[in-house]
């Protein structure tokens, strides 16, 4: 219960709602939020409200207030979330996470910077330089992730395309020494493609808007985005944005982070060559296919540093391995494009992983030596994609949703579990929270051999035909009792199911439809070798380091890389084995004009719970068998003589260690009778 705030702005923490309805529960989220009051708890759960405008809530005064107290200490605010997991990690050894969650547009990725902010700000106190240096790079690298990872959508003209997971390592005194980034899934599609609305990208834009002629010319591109088809799709080349700023506050940034002249300048090859690429259709002659427009041709292998045949065919051309022999397969016009936009795609999400890892190696920890130092300790912070439900939802939509099934199911673990195990080891008779156990969709998707990845990696396996459909078919006969899962063919009655190539999931945040329709492409993610041989030919050598497998000859590629699907799954569940052994905090974020479900799921969460030394120093002072101090035998029997004079004794049990207390109301009072005594 916070302290400092009235009941005017509504109940700081929901746990001292009366009434645990949604209605009750959304009321009081309105008029705190109507009060400018953008956060509140529900229990050590922090709910954020975006504002949707500035606030000035984040100052130096602001961190001041925060810094060192305890949680229910302050008005409800991501620092005091920062400050318990940091609290919890410097005191107590241990090491946290902060797991941000929310849809689009929430406010996660600004909550993940304000929490990093904090961090930064009351640390390293004697101003030791190389800690100023990694608190440093910690914050820029954020600008650069979003230039490259960030979009306009019609959600959110910040949007990120990626989730991320970064690791800040801390030495014994609590002070910052590195950290460790890792990305997910990036939404390369984006690249080639977007919705009416949205945009790609920003680094293009900001490439295009923001450099000086003379780059522009070098890159051989002109400033005006509407003239490359990859970028102009969505119609929405304007936009809030100021890209012709960012691209300078990016390039200030790569250069802080350490990024080399020729890495920088080989970042914008990369990119000129994409939208050249774009612009590039093929042709046919007879039975000879043929770029349209040879020029482009001659600027992309100067700025990719190639040679002039080797881009033409590469794009044109396919070697395959036939037995002992190698031959040159020729692309029809539609294969050269299919050929041409996975080579886009492929191309910006490695420049993004290769940025990434550039971050990395820079702001990784380097001679720690844990026997001198200390245990070196970790805050995770988790920004990743929520749940999301589209008109039409495919592959991407597919595995974000399976994230979050393992995220809901990290949460059950680690929050539900633990406290039912607490009322048990407390003795208490508890009525036991009643909650959906969403393992049964995780093993649905990711289970060995019956999942529905293991399903698909199969259907990419198969020899001869290789469509959708085959996926699909693979489902409906392994699938076709499951609970959580229907399609056309299994209930040709549901009229929802409106298309054959349509599959459901009953998702623990409700049911969802998914078209089969380009899940075998995308999980099968194929790039020709010819053109990993192109890149890996490059005279440029930071382009060649970007692509080490092209190394190899066609008679050479022997192993099918994983799939999509695989990689995802793989990195799912690692990422929730490193979140599982931290302890973990609550961030969820809420976009205001569409609430929906999600909270539904904190409902039982009324109660409240304090260990006896604590509630004592919390509340000593309303009752004189405990002012100042109490003479009984225990603080556990001290308690009870609080409580009892109170007339609160029969609305709490009281456990080993601690006391529950069940309405909120006595918690309340409790707070109320405080706050008149001091
Ligand atoms: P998400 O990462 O959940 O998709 P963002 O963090 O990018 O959402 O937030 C979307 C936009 O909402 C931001 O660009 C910003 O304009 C606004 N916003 C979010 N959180 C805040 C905040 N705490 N204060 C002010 N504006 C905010
Ligand atoms: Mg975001």
């Amino acid at each position: 219960m916070a302290e400092h705030e009235s009941l005017e702005f509504g109940k700081a923490d929901f746990v001292l709602l009366d009434n645990v309805s949604m209605e009750e529960f959304m009321g009081n989220l309105k008029l705190r939020f109507e009060k400018g009051r953008i956060y509140s708890y529900i229990g050590e759960v922090v709910v954020s409200v975006n504002p949707y405008r500035a606030m000035n809530i984040y100052g130096r005064d602001t961190v001041e207030q925060y810094k060192g107290r305890e949680l229910y200490e302050r008005p409800p605010h991501l620092f005091a979330i920062a400050d318990a997991a940091y609290k919890a990690m410097k005191r107590r050894n241990k090491d946290t996470c902060i797991v941000i969650s929310g849809e689009s547009g929430a406010g996660k990725t600004e909550a993940s910077k304000y929490i990093m902010q904090y961090i930064a700000a009351i640390t390293n106190p004697n101003q030791r330089a190389e800690v100023e240096r990694v608190k440093n790079m910690l914050l820029k690298s954020n600008c650069v992730l979003e230039a490259f990872g960030n979009a306009k959508t019609s959600r959110n003209d910040n949007s990120s395309r990626f989730g991320k997971y970064m690791d800040i390592n801390f030495d014994f005194k609590g002070d910052p020494i590195g950290g460790h980034i890792n990305n997910y899934l990036l939404e390369k599609s984006r690249v080639i493609f977007q919705q009416a609305g949205e945009r790609s990208f920003h680094s293009f834009y900001q490439l295009l808007r923001g450099s000086p002629d003379s780059l522009l010319r070098s890159l051989h591109v002109k400033k005006d985005p509407t003239a490359y088809n990859y970028i102009k799709v969505g119609g929405q080349i304007k936009s809030s944005i100021n890209d012709g700023a960012d691209l300078k506050a990016v390039a200030d940034a790569m250069k802080v982070i350490g990024f080399t002249g020729d890495e920088v300048q080989t970042v914008y090859k990369i990119l000129a060559t994409i939208l050249h690429l774009g612009n590039m259709t093929f042709g046919v002659d007879g039975d000879v296919t043929l770029i349209e427009n040879p020029k482009l041709v001659s600027v992309i292998r100067e700025l990719l540093s190639t040679k002039e045949e080797n881009v033409e065919k590469a794009l044109l051309y396919r070697t395959v391995a036939t037995g002992r022999d190698v031959i040159e397969k020729q692309h029809t016009a539609q294969e050269a494009g299919y050929g041409r936009d996975a080579l886009a795609k492929a191309m910006y999400e490695r420049l993004f992983c290769w940025i990434v890892g550039r971050i990395n190696d820079v702001i990784e920890v380097k001679n720690y030596d844990a026997r001198v130092h200390g245990k070196n300790t970790v805050i995770g912070v988790l920004d990743i994609y929520g749940f999301e439900i589209f008109q039409n939802n495919s592959f991407e939509q597919f595995c974000i949703n399976y994230c979050n099934e393992k995220l809901q199911q990290l949460f059950i673990q680690l929050v539900l579990k633990q406290e039912q195990e607490e009322y048990q080891r407390e003795g208490i008779p508890w009525k036991h929270i009643d909650y959906f156990n969403n393992q049964i969709i995780v093993d649905l998707v990711e289970q060995q051999h019956k999942g529905i990845f293991s399903v698909l990696d199969e259907a990419c396996m198969n020899v001869g035909k290789v469509t959708d459909e085959v996926f699909l078919q693979g489902l409906n006969g392994k699938l076709g009792k499951h609970a959580h899962f229907t399609s056309r063919k299994l209930s040709p009655a549901d009229k929802t199911l409106e298309f054959d190539r349509d599959f459901r999931i009953r998702h623990y945040a409700g049911d969802v439809m998914y078209s089969v329709v380009g899940f075998i492409d995308k999980n099968k993610d194929t790039l020709f070798q010819d053109f990993k041989r192109l890149l890996y030919n490059s005279s440029n050598p930071v382009l060649k380091g970007m692509w080490p497998e092209g190394k190899l000859s066609i008679t050479e590629v022997t192993k099918r890389p994983l799939t999509a699907a695989t990689l995802f799954k793989n990195s799912m569940i690692a990422l929730v084995e490193n979140l599982a052994c931290k302890e973990p905090y609550y961030v969820r974020c809420i976009k205001p004009n569409d609430v929906k479900s999600p909270l539904l799921f904190e409902q039982e969460r009324c109660r409240h719970q304090a260990d006896y030394p604590r509630f004592l120093q919390r509340y000593k002072m309303i009752s004189e068998f405990t002012w100042p101090n109490h003479d009984l035998p225990s603080d556990q029997e001290a308690v009870k003589r609080l409580l009892q004079g109170c007339g609160f004794d029969h609305d709490v049990a009281y456990g080993k260690t601690k006391v529950f207390i069940r309405t909120p109301r006595t918690l309340f009072s409790l707070e109320e009778q405080r706050t008149e005594m001091v």
